[in-house]
């Protein structure tokens, strides 16, 4: 870390010392950009960090909801629009009941780098809620996404902040708060979210992108470490684990585990169409699927916890599901990648056991930016009122991920890193573009 990097981490941790996950991601971004800031001993001057770090915008709300008995509840929406110097701002929203300032925050501030890798014109966002759409009713979510847009949408438009869904915002929730938003606002205007259903302005492989891009991104890892019929550990068995789970045994992958938040299962012969129906049909736990798929184990726990032969993980699931002691038995599971799914599963100290190991570790920046990409696309067709095919999206998504690994592994050579140094390239590539953006632009 260098004197300034360190020197900006304690500003941040004296004025929001609560925000720990916020400071987890800083702290791990501003560590990696070591060899691009002594490079730039300008940025400095120009308060680069201190700039980057700090968002444009931060809203708070409250959101009130009538309960289907009649009781009332207040939910605290946010929106953290973190840096918008290379296009509107972009990135999800969240509805969990995790989600606070600090959550929002080191999300949105990892959307910045991620969206710049895409290399599509897009900023870095973030939004959500403490609600929890598990626990409520079909009524109550379409109530509750009616409240929270009621506030939402006077800071969102397509040329402003486009939000996205995100964990337990699918393509149910992005519909009522786009009927919201059209009732608000008096017109039609799908290029405000995007998600959206085929039938009003949603793109084909919206869906399937995150997932898949991810297992792109592994299949150009593979090309330079092959690894004869990898076994995969995916955790999680949400949107993008699911499409992850899909497109890796449509790759030949064997994928060994899949998780959710209260137990995992261990299949040989993993059934995903069975996973699919439990969690986006029923919307239950995995503790159904070995009656449902006739075969297969649950064990309740986390997955990291027990030992599971594997050659690759993909964590898909939520943030810091994995610490060093999970890195460890992760390692001793035989697993040579780690490229995360999800947004930061891996804490710092297990990013730091699994470079001392000598494995491969690929960040979620630049490993799930498959569904921000896709996104992106869903605007350009609402731009042109065009819809493209399932195959010309997917097409797209290859090719930027593809993209993304060689933006890295040239940000790599040109500082003089390992070309599989992934945490260090997607950084360096990331806040490049941004940096560069920013001066051009004058002091914000
Ligand atoms: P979903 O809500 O669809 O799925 C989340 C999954 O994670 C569920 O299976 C959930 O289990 C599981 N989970 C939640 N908490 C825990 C926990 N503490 N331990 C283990 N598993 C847990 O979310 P998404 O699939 O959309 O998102 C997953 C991750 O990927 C998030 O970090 C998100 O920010 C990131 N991401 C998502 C993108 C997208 O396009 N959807 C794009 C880029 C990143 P349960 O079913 O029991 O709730």
């Amino acid at each position: 870390m260098t004197d300034y990097g360190t020197r900006v981490i304690e500003g941040i941790k004296a004025r929001d010392p609560q925000q720990k996950e916020f400071i987890q991601a800083v702290t791990e971004m501003l560590d990696s950009l070591s060899p691009m800031l002594q490079a730039h001993p300008e940025y400095e001057r120009m308060a680069i960090l201190e700039r980057l770090t700090e968002p444009e915008r931060a809203i708070m709300f409250k959101v009130p909801l009538e309960t289907d008995d009649g009781r009332l509840e207040v939910y605290r929406g946010y929106r953290v629009q973190f840096n918008s110097a290379i296009g509107p701002y972009k990135g999800g929203l969240r509805l969990h009941p995790s989600v606070n300032l600090s959550i929002m925050k080191f999300l949105g501030f990892e959307q910045i780098f991620k969206n710049a890798l895409t290399t599509l014109p897009i900023g870095g966002a973030k939004g959500g809620s403490d609600f929890d759409p598990k626990t409520h009713s079909e009524a109550e979510v379409r109530r509750f996404c009616a409240s929270f847009m009621t506030e939402l949408y006077r800071h969102i438009g397509p040329d402003t902040d486009v939000p996205a869904g995100d964990m337990g915002v699918g393509g149910r929730e992005i519909g009522y708060l786009y009927g919201q938003y059209r009732r608000l606002v008096g017109h039609s205007e799908p290029g405000v979210l995007t998600g959206k259903g085929l039938t009003f302005g949603g793109s084909l492989a919206r869906t399937e992108a995150t997932g898949f891009g991810l297992v792109y991104f592994l299949q150009e890892v593979l090309k330079q470490h092959p690894i004869a019929n990898p076994r995969l550990i995916i955790s999680g068995s949400g949107n993008v684990a699911i499409y992850a789970a899909v497109k890796a045994q449509q790759c030949g992958y064997t994928v060994v585990a899949m998780s959710d938040s209260k137990g995992y299962i261990t299949d040989p012969q993993l059934d995903v169409a069975t996973v699919r129906k439990i969690k986006e049909q029923m919307r239950k736990g995995l503790d159904l699927y070995p009656q449902m798929a006739g075969h297969g184990t649950y064990h309740a726990g986390s997955v990291y916890d027990a030992v599971i032969p594997c050659d690759v993980v993909l964590p898909c699931g939520t943030q810091n599901e994995i610490d060093a002691a999970r890195a460890r038995n992760i390692a001793a599971d035989g697993a040579r990648i780690v490229a995360e799914g999800a947004n930061m599963p891996d804490n710092n100290d297990a990013i730091a056991f699994y470079r001392q190991q000598g494995m491969i570790f690929v960040p979620g920046k630049a490993a799930n930016a498959g569904g921000v990409a896709t996104s992106a696309l869903e605007m350009t067709q609402n731009s042109q009122r065009l819809s493209w095919t399932f195959d010309q999206v997917d097409a797209k998504l290859h090719g930027i991920m593809q993209d993304i690994h060689g933006q890295c592994q040239k940000a790599c050579a040109e500082y003089g890193l390992a070309p599989d140094d992934y945490v260090a390239g997607a950084n360096i590539a990331g806040a490049g573009k941004v940096i560069t953006a920013m001066i051009a632009q004058g002091l914000y």
